[in-house]
């Protein structure tokens, strides 16, 4: 019983933004991975996905996110299923997920933030077996038109305002954003002595690389006309900003967030920049305009002879800023569940 009573109190320290300091309660790390705790959620508690068959959480209101690499996320609620991106099989050069697009069974909202091959590869795929409605900005929905795909599940946003799109329990605004545009002069660096240092892929690993990359676009206008952040508001009032590159802060995004003030859980591209000097930068300015509770990263894992993006300088300097913020990070697949009645816009 006992027992029990901690777990829950390290699941609510980790569920609530509501305490003064995120690292003020007592929290073995231990317990929140212990299956044999009595009466637990599987659907908050198992590396499974929903959407390859994992549990629901139990309680209709429990939120489940589950980072699956790079911005793909899932999020559950209210017995549906969100996917934000989708870009899973990412070939031999790059760690596994523990899944592949063919293990997606079932899904009924897919949200691509932009259509680079990184982040819409398996929209099409996972969208036709699934019967998920599927949202890009033109240029995404564009190059989905050419796909394997029901022209009918494809819905066009520009983010550029009144386009509220209502679901089962949730809705959607889409928000025009701009994707990361890293100094060239650094990457370049970087990339050069990865290059100089990395064993190099074999043929066939650059051939099924570029099979992929068939499978997204290139299209310029993706910097700012095609990357769009999603606003993801529940029922209960419960919010969630997803935006999968690090780009700068835009004025339409500005313009959402002073009407709805701040959000519950940021989900939030890592800027590409290399230099936590860079990123952190970047990170602060994101977390100035959401304002969320909760900052969960994406975009940090690399390829096995790229760099992964640390979140830690990230998180110490949002910390430096606002002590109350909670950053958490976890493995792929790893659920981070909250109670959404606790919220924001519920509080005095
Ligand atoms: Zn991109």
């Amino acid at each position: 019983m006992i027992y029990r009573k901690c777990f829950l109190i390290a699941l609510s320290s980790i569920i609530v933004g509501c305490s003064a300091s995120a690292v003020g309660r007592f929290a073995d790390p231990r317990l929140a991975q212990n299956n044999s705790v009595p009466e637990g959620d599987p659907g908050c508690e198992r590396a499974t996905l929903v959407s390859t068959g994992g549990a629901f959480p139990r309680n209709p209101r429990t939120l489940a996110i589950r980072w699956t690499g790079y911005t793909n996320y899932e999020l559950v609620y209210n017995n549906q299923i969100i996917l934000l991106d989708a870009h899973f099989d990412r070939g031999s050069t790059f760690p596994p997920l523990g899944f592949t697009a063919a293990d997606v069974k079932r899904a009924n909202l897919i949200l691509i933030g932009h259509g680079h091959l990184d982040h819409m590869s398996d929209a099409a795929s996972v969208g036709a077996r699934t019967g998920a409605i599927v949202v890009g900005a033109p240029v995404t929905t564009d190059k989905l038109k050419t796909q394997a795909i029901d022209a009918k599940q494809i819905r066009t946003v520009t983010g550029k305002g009144g386009e509220l799109l209502e679901f089962t329990g949730f809705k959607v605004e889409p928000i025009l954003g701009r994707h990361g545009e890293p100094p060239k002069d650094v990457t370049a660096a970087f990339d050069n002595a990865l290059k100089a240092v990395a064993p190099k892929p074999t043929a066939a690993q650059v051939a099924e690389r570029n099979e992929i990359r068939q499978r997204g676009t290139n299209d310029p206008r993706v910097v700012t006309e095609g990357t769009i952040a999603y606003l993801i508001t529940l029922d209960d009032g419960f919010r969630i900003m997803f935006r999968d590159s690090g780009g700068t802060v835009t004025d339409y995004e500005k313009a959402a967030m002073a009407r709805v003030g701040r959000v519950d859980v940021a989900l939030v591209a890592v800027s590409a920049s290399f230099l936590h000097t860079l990123t952190a930068q970047r990170a602060l300015e994101h977390m100035r305009t959401y304002k969320p509770d909760v900052y969960i990263p994406g975009h940090h894992d690399a390829p096995f002879n790229g760099l992964w993006r640390a979140t830690e300088p990230l998180f110490q300097a949002i910390k430096d800023e606002n002590p109350n913020i909670i950053a958490v990070s976890r493995a792929y697949r790893e659920p981070i569940c909250f109670d959404t009645e606790n919220n924001i816009q519920r509080r005095p």
